[in-house]
Parts: structure tokens; sequence; C-alpha cells
């Protein structure tokens, strides 16, 4: 390569890693994997080194990728930047140099040597895969939390980060006047599957994986919507300018000792066959955690070699990150699915030649949209790269291209509903196609019913098994139409026995009971997931408020924007859902606030139980229930925990601490009979015979 063919890849690559820097930290949407950033990213490092006179002090090798850059994201939700007041870091928060090969760990490992004429040891600890935090505590109290933001400042986040549970507001013990500590916000799997199942209910873009997810709603700007998410923090670094200890596992040690979640999974190295021994180690282990790690960290550990080697423009010179390669297979892409969802949109999925995968054999991977399909290039009979990183759903990233068979077409998109036939339509805006027929296509109004049904709306004990069979028996096309279903009807059904009838019949009268910004988010208004759902219902306090107010009203609701508006206001001026939700009221569902005041008894008032174990309902159910009859629930059991409700498999820690403490352990038999009978419930009976 000469020096002008230098200069014109240097540019191209800048450009193209500045713009999915933007995509991973501002839009949370990346569309290239990490491994291909850092790859063109070490090309740059590579050709800026040969060519210093190109090196500049905008380049990305010089930067920390910023997530404050620009206002707003590609998904609406999250508002980055704009909301949060920026401040200034006391001391920079920069990136980490990395490698995915252990020679150019060794190579890390030998630098250190030379440069350092004493003897040091390594801490070596899991790169956790969320988003940096920057936690200030003054006289044991949590007082600031700004994200990593450019390095320089950051988004102050603090309320935000009051509400992620194991973070602590207050310390205990010696910790110092002020300090910082820095760590990762996480969101662990199952939250992650649990948000973005919620998304795709809701006809929003899923996240691409649990980093993304987390450090979008950590932006949020609602704090107990944050609280909400399942969001969880590790901590790892005390800035060594701020603290006197000598080594850098010491300092993680004392911040235990305060009651900040440091991670145990760290080791002390004294050279590099221990950090290899490490590296292998988690190289498997890390599946069975249950959160995303991209790689180990390998810190110089005493202090005075940190301050001695000390930082370049972008990353500190006494620490390396190995990160772990994504994992991935190349297979043949054998046929393509197009499946329609409760919203009517139509998404590919892709069939493919089984292969092995992160311990699990693939068989189909999300093909996301028609764009996607087209930006990878991808064809029938295409020999296709599939990846698992962070998420658990694998996604095809690329094509082989020597491997295309002669003839491969680029797929059609369909052009009618593969359910029902009708034509497709995309609108202006939407990378998705969509089928309008709203109210004939068969799997829209099925979607709609399971969603309607589902745990966290309606909370009806049925399946996509039994709506399909209610659907084929013609018994069912709308929510309204559950409610005509007569015990009768069900037994006349194939593998309905009375006992099953019984519970299906008391758990849709048991629906009846739940409150009204359930039963909004049951109606599956697009757009309108469970908190907003539960933010509208509070501000309007009434379906019939709601479908009156203007669309300048409904954007008066907190996290309400033009799109939900905007969906909110054509639901409730379409006669076909307003004669619905006429029908669901005269069938007694919740649709103000004040029928939804459903305590049943305060038998438990006064009380703070433990729940644990498996029980005849849903450990939610049990909670639920709990709360309806005035006692409250805590998460571990302590000196003010007032019994243990023990289900089948019950915790053995919780129940060794109950031992301890000698706190009562109570079975649900005994739990129920501290309940009143139905008799006296007076009009919510139903309730109580369903449990
Ligand atoms: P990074 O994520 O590779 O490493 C630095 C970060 O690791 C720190 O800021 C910290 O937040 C985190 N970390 C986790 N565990 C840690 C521990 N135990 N000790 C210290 N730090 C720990 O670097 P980055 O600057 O946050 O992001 C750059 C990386 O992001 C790139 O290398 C690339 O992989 C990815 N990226 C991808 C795209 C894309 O399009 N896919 C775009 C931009 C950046």
């Amino acid at each position: 390569m000469d020096k002008n063919e230098a200069k014109t890849r240097i540019e191209q690559l800048r450009q193209t890693l500045r713009e999915n820097s933007r995509k991973y930290y501002v839009d949370n949407a990346p569309t290239m994997s990490d491994q291909q950033y850092d790859f063109l990213m070490h090309e740059l490092e590579a050709l800026e080194a040969a060519y210093p006179e190109f090196l500049t002090p905008d380049s990305p090798t010089q930067k920390v990728g910023s997530d404050i850059d620009a206002p707003f994201g590609e998904n609406a939700e999250l508002r980055t930047g704009g909301d949060f007041v920026k401040r200034k870091h006391r001391y920079p928060m920069l990136s980490l140099g990395n490698t995915y090969s252990l020679s150019e760990v060794e190579e890390f490992a030998a630098r250190a040597d030379k440069a350092l004429d004493f003897d040091f040891t390594y801490c070596c600890e899991l790169k956790f895969d969320g988003t940096a935090i920057c936690l200030t505590y003054r006289d044991g109290v949590l007082v600031q939390a700004l994200t990593r933001g450019d390095g320089v400042q950051g988004d102050d986040v603090t309320e935000n980060v009051r509400h992620i549970p194991n973070i602590p507001q207050r310390l205990h013990g010696d910790y110092p006047a002020e300090f910082e500590i820095r760590g990762e916000i996480l969101m662990p799997y199952s939250s992650f599957e649990a948000l973005n199942a919620e998304r795709d209910e809701i006809g929003e873009s899923p996240f691409a994986n649990p980093r993304n997810a987390a450090s979008g709603s950590l932006k949020l700007s609602d704090p107990e919507e944050v609280g909400r998410r399942g969001l969880w923090c590790t901590l790892y670094h005390i800035p060594a300018q701020s603290v006197t200890f000598d080594t850098h596992d010491e300092a993680l040690r004392k911040a235990a000792s305060w009651g900040l979640p440091v991670s145990e999974d760290r080791r002390l190295c004294h050279g590099i066959a221990d950090i290899r021994a490490f590296i292998e180690h988690w190289d498997t282990a890390r599946h069975s955690l249950p959160y995303a790690t991209d790689g180990i960290v390998i810190k110089i550990n005493e202090l005075a070699a940190q301050r001695a080697l000390g930082y370049t423009a972008k990353s500190p010179r006494w620490a390396v990150a190995y990160k772990f390669k994504a994992e991935q297979a190349c297979t043949p892409l054998l046929s393509i699915d197009y499946q329609v969802g409760r919203t009517g949109a139509v998404t590919p999925v892709a069939n493919l030649a089984p292969v092995q995968l992160g311990g699990t054999t693939v068989k189909r991977a999300t093909l996301v949209n028609e764009d996607q399909i087209a930006s990878l290039d991808i064809r029938v009979g295409d020999s296709v790269y599939v990846e698992k990183g962070g998420e658990i759903i694998p996604k095809i990233t690329g094509v082989n291209l020597s491997l295309r068979p002669s003839g491969a077409l680029p797929p059609q998109f369909p052009g009618l509903c593969p359910d029902c036939g009708t034509p497709l339509v995309k609108q202006e805006g939407e990378a998705k196609w969509f089928c309008p027929n709203r109210d004939g296509c068969p799997t829209q109004i099925k979607g709609r019913i399971l969603h309607f049904l589902g745990r966290r709306a309606m909370n009806v004990l049925a399946g996509e098994a039994t709506v399909d069979q209610f659907y084929d028996a013609g018994l069912v096309r709308k929510p309204s139409d559950l409610y005509a279903i007569s015990k009768y009807q069900l037994l006349s059904l194939e593998g309905w026995q009375d006992r099953s009838a019984q519970r299906f019949m008391d758990s849709l009268a048991q629906s009846k009971q739940v409150p009204f910004e359930r039963v909004l988010f049951a109606l599956g208004i697009r757009f309108v997931g469970e908190s907003t759902a539960r933010d509208v219902a509070r501000h309007f306090g009434s379906i019939d408020a709601i479908a009156a107010a203007s669309r300048e009203r409904l954007l008066e609701v907190s996290d309400v924007g033009e799109v939900i508006a905007d969906s909110i206001y054509s639901y409730m001026h379409e006669p076909a859902n307003i004669e619905e939700i006429e029908r669901l009221k005269r069938i007694g569902l919740r649709f103000s606030a004040e029928e939804s005041a459903s305590a049943l008894s305060e038998a438990l008032a006064g009380k703070t139980i433990v729940v644990s174990g498996n029980f005849t309902i849903s450990r939610d159910a049990m909670k639920e229930l709990i709360a309806a009859h005035g006692g409250k629930c805590s998460s571990g059991v302590s000196g003010s925990t007032s019994f243990l409700l023990a289900g089948t498999k019950p915790g053995p820690e919780k129940l060794a601490k109950c031992s301890k403490l000698g706190i009562p352990v109570l079975s649900e038999q005994e739990f129920r009979a501290l309940l009143p009978t139905s008799s006296e419930s007076g009009s919510d009976s139903q309730q109580l015979t369903l449990f």
C-alpha cells in the first residue's frame, strides 16, 4: 500500500468506525459485530502507526466512544444526551486496550516487566458486558452517578441509579469520607428476555443484546421504570488517585466490606501461566453466568505500578482486555419463513441446516426485516455466519460469498400476508411490512387473545394451544368472547375435563379483579407496554377519560411521545374498539382506578413475608394475594421477616437463615389458613375460590 492508498483507507476506516460508534453508543442498535469493529479499529491503529503524519487527535483511535454526542437515539424511548445534566468526571473515564490474541496478552506482560523495576502481580477479572458507571459516595452516602459519556463528562443518572436494587444508598464500616468507585450496569439474561418479549408484544423492535438494553434502560426518563427493568451493578475500580491502598485487590476487598457489590470472580495471578489458566477457565465457565461477559480484564495489581505506567489518551497502560471471540458458525440457509405477529408485523425467520453453537443446536435465526436481508445480501442456499454474542437468540451476521451456489437469487419478500393472503403494506418510516387485515387475519386475532390472557395482562390460565383450540372451534374472535364460553362448551372440546374446565372458569372469573392499568395493557394497543399502560392509567384514572383525551393531553403523560399518543388516540377513535371496551365493561372488567382498589382483607396487615419455592399458583400470583390481604413481600430473610412462606423446593439458604434467626416457616396450606374464607370477602369471593 502506498502513502496515498493508506491515506484513503485511513479516511474510510475513520468514517466507518464513527458511523458504527454512533449506532452502538447513541442509538443502542449496532449493525456490526464487536469483533468486526475491533478488527477495523486495529487496522486503523496499525496504519496510523505506519504513517504517523496522518494521525489526528480526533481519530477514533484517540477518543473514547461517546454516548452523549447526539440528543436522540433511534428508539423513541431512548432519549439520551438531551435529557440529563452533564457533569465533568473528576478523573477521566477511559476505555481499555483490547486484544483477541493470547500472544498479545503476553506482549502486554512483557512490556510491563520491562517498564517496571520492581515485583508486581496481576489481578484478572471478568469483563462485564454492560455500560460503565461512576458512583461517588460522600460520608457513606451515594451522592452522584455519572455515565462514562465521552470520558471527560458524563450524564448525571443519579436518580435512575438509586432504583437499581443492589447499589447501596448508604455504606457501613470504615469507608473514606469521599471516594469514587466505577463499575458496570448490567442487564441479566432473564430481565433481557422478559423486556424483549414485552417489546415484541407491543410492536417495538427488540434490543440487540443485554448491553444495549442496559445502556438504553439506564437513560430512561422515569426512574421507577428503570427500577422495573431488572438492572444489576458490579463494581471493579476505585481510581488510584482517590485512595491510599497498596493494591487494586485490597481496594476491592475494602469496597466489598463497605457493602458495595464487587465480583468475587477475580484472581491474583503471578505470571502469564496463571493468566492463561484464568482465561481458559472462564472461556467455558462464563456460559453458566446469569449475565453477559465479553472477555477478561488483566490489570496490574500494585497501585504504585499503575501510577508508574500511566495512561494513553484512550486507555490505561496498566490493563488490557482479552476479548472472547464471538461464537460463530457457518451453515447453509435452507429457506426463509415469514411470520406474522400480533400487531400484523411480518418477520423473516431463517431455517438453517442444524449447527452447534455455544452448546446448543441452532436451526433458526431471525433475519429482522427486509432491509437487513438486503444489506447482508442473503440468498437461500448461501452459507451464512450465525453468531451468538451476549444475546440468546442467534443472529445471521454475514454470508460466505465464496460458497454461494450459482443462480442463487435474492429472496422476494412476500407481497401477501402468509396467513390470510391480504396484500402487505409498509408505512413511511417503518422498517417492517404489515398485514392490515387486523380483524380477519387469524394469527393477529389469536395473538391479541393470547396477549390479553397473558400473565402480565389478565393472567388467565390458558396458553397458545388453548387459544388455537378456541379459535378453531369458532368460540373466540375477540377478548369479550372468552367470557361467554360455558363450562359445558369447554367439556365438549378435546382434552378438557371437569377439573381443567373449572380451573379455567375460575381463572377467567378472577381476571375481573385485575386492576385497570393491567386491563389497559391487555387491550394490546400498539406501543403501549406494561409501564406505559400504568402511567396512562394513573394519569387519566379511567378508560372514559383516556377515550376523551386529545393527542395533546395524551402527550402530557411522562414517557408518552408522539408515536404512542397517536397510537392510543387512533385506537380510541376506532368504533370497533369502543364497542369491545363497552362489552368488557358490561362483563365486569375494571376500567377505572377506583374499581381497582382490590384489597380483600387486612388479615396480613403489618406482616413482612418472604416467598420461596413453587406453589399451586405462580409466585407472582402469590405475591398479589399477599398484597391483597394487606401483607408486604420482601426478597431476603432478616430480623424483620414475619415468616417464610415455603412452597416445594424452597431456597436452602433462606431456610437456614430462618432457623438461625428463629423465624417461622409456613407451608402453603398453613398460610391459606390465615386468610378469611371466601364467604367473608363479599363481592370478591371469586378471588379466593381460585387460590
Ligand atoms: P470495551 O467495552 O471494549 O472495554 C472497556 C470497558 O469495559 C470499560 O469502559 C468498562 O465499562 C468495561 N469493563 C467491564 N468489565 C470491566 C472490568 N472488570 N474492569 C474494567 N473495565 C471493565 O470498551 P468501550 O470503550 O466501552 O467500547 C469499545 C468497544 O465497544 C469496542 O472494542 C467494540 O467491541 C465495541 N463497539 C462496537 C461497535 C459495533 O458497531 N459493534 C461500535 C462501537 C464500539
